[in-house]
C-alpha cells in the first residue's frame, strides 16, 4: 500500500501532538507516515511524542518553519502538510507581537512557497475562530469578514488569508480550519483550563479577567483532531471549515466547573484587570463541516473536563516540567 507522507508542523505542541498520536495510534489510518517539524519553543514538550517514538513511519525534525532550507528539504520528501506550528497565546502577543508575526505569518509563507514548489497535494492550515473577532449574538459562518482584535488573531488572520490566496492565485490545494477554544490533556499550563487546574492543585488562587462574562465555545481535542482528519481526507481545495465544540460557557461558568472538579470554592478566585481588547464572545457556525464532512462534536464537556482534570492530577511531572523545560534548539532527531 502506498503511504501518504504527511509533514506536521508544530507536532510537539498541544493539538499537533494529539493529532500525531491519533494518526499513528491503533485507530489511525494505516497508509500514512508522519514527520513532525517543530522548533520546540517553550510550548512544546518532547514527552508529548513519547507514545509515537519508534512507531513505523514517524520522524521528528527539530527546526524552524521560518527556515527556508529546512522547509524546502522536508517539503521535497512529503505529499501533504498539516500546519499547526504557531505562537498561540493571546496574552503573550500583547506583550510582544514580533514572534507572532514571524512564526505565524512569515513561517506560513515559507511553508506555502515550498509546498507550491514541491507539488504538495493537500495543505491543511489550522486557523482559529479568533480571526472573526467578537460576535454578540449568533455565529460566524465562513464568509464572515475577518475582524481580529489581538496581535495573535491578526497574525492568524494574515496567515489564513495568505493560505487562501495560494489556492486562488496558484491553485494550491489549501484547506483552512477555524476552530473554537480547544481543551484536553497535554495543554501548556498558560491557557485558562490547565492554568486554573494546576494552580488550584497547587493551592493557589486563579485569576479571572474583568467581570468573567467572556463567552467561549469549548471544543474537545478529540473532536478537533477528528475534524482535521475529515478536512484532510474529505475536504475541498480552497475551502474554509469552521469547527465548533458545541458547549458555550462564560468564564464564570467555566470557573465554577473547574472549582467543582478540583474541590475548591470561590474564595480561590481573584478578579484581575481585564485583558486589553478582550473579545467578549466567539461563536462559529460549523454547519458546513457537518453537512459536507459529517462532522459533529461527540465529547460531552462534563465528561471531557473530568478526564482533563484527572489527567493533570495524574501527570504533575509533565506540567511541572512544562513550566521549567529548557528550550531545545537545532538538530534533527530521527525516532
Ligand atoms: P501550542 O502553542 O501548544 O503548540 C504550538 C507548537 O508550534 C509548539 O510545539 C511550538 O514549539 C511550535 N512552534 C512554534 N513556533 C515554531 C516555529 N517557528 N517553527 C516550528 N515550530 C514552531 O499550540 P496549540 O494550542 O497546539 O495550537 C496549534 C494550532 O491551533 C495553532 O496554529 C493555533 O493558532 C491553532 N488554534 C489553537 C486553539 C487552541 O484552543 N489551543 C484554538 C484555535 C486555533
Amino acid at each position: 500500500m502506498s503511504q501518504t507522507r504527511i509533514l506536521v508542523t508544530g507536532g510537539a505542541g498541544f493539538i499537533g501532538s494529539h493529532y500525531v498520536r491519533t494518526l499513528l495510534g491503533p485507530l489511525g489510518p494505516d497508509d500514512v507516515s508522519v514527520t513532525v517539524l517543530d522548533a520546540f519553543t517553550y510550548a512544546a514538550m518532547p514527552a508529548n511524542l513519547d507514545e509515537v517514538e519508534g512507531a513505523p513511519g514517524f520522524r521528528l525534525v527539530v527546526g524552524d518553519i521560518c527556515d527556508p532550507q529546512t522547509v524546502d528539504r522536508l517539503m521535497a520528501a512529503h505529499d501533504q502538510v498539516v500546519h499547526f506550528a504557531a505562537e498561540s497565546h493571546v496574552d503573550r502577543s500583547l506583550v510582544s507581537s514580533a514572534e507572532f508575526v514571524r512564526t505565524n505569518v512569515l513561517g506560513t509563507q515559507v511553508l506555502l512557497d515550498a509546498a507550491l514548489r514541491h507539488g504538495i497535494s493537500t495543505f491543511v492550515h489550522v486557523s482559529t475562530d479568533e480571526v472573526y473577532g467578537s460576535i454578540a449574538n449568533g455565529s460566524c459562518a465562513e464568509e464572515q469578514p475577518l475582524n481580529p482584535n489581538s496581535p495573535y488573531a491578526a497574525s492568524k488572520a494574515s496567515s489564513d488569508l495568505l493560505a487562501l490566496v495560494y489556492h486562488r492565485s496558484h491553485g494550491l490545494d489549501v484547506r483552512i480550519t477555524r476552530c473554537s477554544n480547544n481543551y484536553g490533556h497535554h495543554q501548556y499550563p498558560e491557557k485558562i483550563i490547565p492554568l486554573f487546574v494546576t494552580r488550584l492543585m497547587d493551592g493557589h488562587k486563579v485569576p479571572l479577567y474583568g467581570d468573567g462574562l467572556h463567552v467561549r465555545d469549548w471544543l474537545h481535542i478529540d473532536d478537533h483532531v477528528r475534524a482535521i482528519e475529515l478536512v484532510r481526507t474529505r475536504g475541498r481545495a480552497g475551502e474554509v471549515y469552521n469547527i465548533g465544540g458545541g458547549t458555550e460557557l462564560n468564564n464564570r461558568e467555566l470557573t465554577q466547573l473547574l472549582l467543582d472538579a478540583c474541590g475548591a470554592s470561590w474564595d480561590r478566585v481573584e478578579y484581575v484587570t481585564d485583558r486589553k481588547g478582550h473579545d467578549r464572545r466567539y461563536s462559529v457556525d460549523w454547519q458546513k463541516a457537518h453537512t459536507e464532512l459529517g462532522y459533529k462534536p461527540q465529547k460531552d464537556m462534563t465528561e471531557g473536563l473530568a478526564e482533563t482534570v484527572a489527567w493533570y492530577r495524574d501527570h504533575r511531572d509533565w506540567w511541572e516540567n512544562a513550566r521549567t523545560a529548557p528550550v531545545v534548539t537545532g538538530g534533527t532527531v530521527p525516532c
